[in-house]
């Protein structure tokens, strides 16, 4: 037997909801009113001071708020929006869902976000909103995306799914700009089970939000309905907007832990300059570190990342994938997509891997990840 035999299994990631959130959500329950009500109001409220006043409207994920932010845009058949190739599918997903096409422009390698120099060129006389995502909590250039977004006066819809706590030059993320989406996946930094939350500029975009969220329904006093736009089933319900309430209060003090986790990643990592791994900018400012992701030595490594992943999970180590490109999958190979347009975003497909790190995590649990990456590395060095 290892010495890790007798270690607790380390996964990838894991949600921290405390005690007083389940008696809240237990409440809930109890109280004759389980769907969209005072629960999401309140939620909606919480997070709209949270961004500065803006209106929010929360949702029951973080791909209906990118899609419904596309909808109010006005953004359908015959526009293109330019996005990255290196992420959850949802952000590309959502504008085939509107009927628009998804232009994508390859990656910094250094950030791994969308790079926004080589964006002007990919823009058409058709192009109507850019779609950023803020990959692994990292954000995407705020100054250099607005400047770009007026110039062409494009809309732009950020992802934001996994940068909720992140800021740029002191301003949280979601405080500023165009639309803002953030999704509270169990994965993500803070969680409703299920859901996430838009932010937008005015009333009337939040209004007509509220429409699509639900068959594009609109009610004036006590019997009046019309419907005069197609909506969806896209409403958070109260127990899910309970939980997040029981989590906002946590927002900066688990980013602060995350910060701390990726800082000794950073150190014990950095210490050892044979693995040559791709490290994430040591961003201490910026990032909320929703995840922290090396990439591994395609050229000096004898087997695939599967092996190593393998090898992790037999230690006791959770991994993932964020993400295979996707221009390569079928669906978008299918419009036209091929290998090789990319190189950057396919390479770093290829060979990022995510490493464990979530709240409740300790220093000690990141020198075991890092001890055994460097272990299964080392035996696999060409
Ligand atoms: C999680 C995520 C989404 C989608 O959020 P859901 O709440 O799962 O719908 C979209 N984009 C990115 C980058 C994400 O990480």
């Amino acid at each position: 037997m290892s010495d890790n035999a007798a270690l607790p299994r380390l996964p990838m990631t894991r949600p921290s909801i405390d005690e007083a959130t389940i008696a809240g959500v237990v409440e809930v329950l109890r109280s004759g009113w389980i769907t969209s009500g005072p629960k999401v109001s309140e939620f909606q409220n919480a997070l709209s001071q949270l961004f500065g006043g803006r209106p929010v409207r929360a949702f029951n994920s973080g791909t209906c708020t990118m899609e419904i932010a596309l909808r109010i845009a006005g953004i359908g058949a015959g526009d293109e929006v330019i996005t990255t190739p290196l992420s959850w599918v949802a952000t590309s997903n959502v504008i085939l869902e509107v009927g628009a096409t998804p232009v994508f422009v390859d990656i910094d390698p250094v950030t791994r976000n969308i790079d926004l120099q080589r964006v002007e060129a990919a823009i058409t006389p058709r192009t109507k909103a850019i779609l950023p995502v803020d990959l692994a909590g990292l954000p995407v250039d705020r100054d250099v995306l607005y400047a770009l977004a007026t110039k062409h006066r494009l809309r732009v819809i950020e992802d934001a799914a996994q940068s909720i706590g992140s800021s740029w030059n002191g301003k949280l993320i979601g405080s500023t700009g165009d639309f803002v989406s953030f999704s509270f996946h169990p994965n993500k930094n803070i969680t409703t089970i299920e859901g996430g939350c838009l932010v937008m500029n005015t009333d009337a975009e939040a209004k007509l939000a509220e429409q699509y969220r639900l068959q594009g329904v609109q009610r004036s006093g006590y019997d009046g309905m019309e419907v005069d736009v197609l909506g969806g089933k896209f409403n958070l319900t109260d127990v899910a907007a309970r939980v997040g309430l029981g989590q906002l209060p946590h927002l900066q003090t688990f980013t602060a832990q995350r910060r701390e986790l990726a800082r000794c990643y950073h150190e014990l990592l950095s210490a050892q300059p044979d693995l040559q791994l791709g490290l994430p900018p040591a961003d201490f400012t910026h990032s909320n570190w929703h995840m922290f992701q090396v990439v591994l030595p395609e050229q000096r490594l004898s087997v695939p990342r599967a092996t190593i992943m393998a090898e992790l999970d037999a230690a006791g180590i959770g991994t993932g994938v964020h993400y295979p490109p996707i221009h390569l999958f079928a669906l978008y190979q299918r419009l036209g997509f091929r290998a090789g347009q990319f190189p950057l975003a396919e390479y770093a497909g290829r060979n990022i891997l995510t490493l464990p790190l979530f709240v409740g995590m300790t220093p000690a649990d990141v020198a075991r990840v890092v001890d055994q990456l460097g272990r299964s590395l080392r035996s696999h060095l060409a």
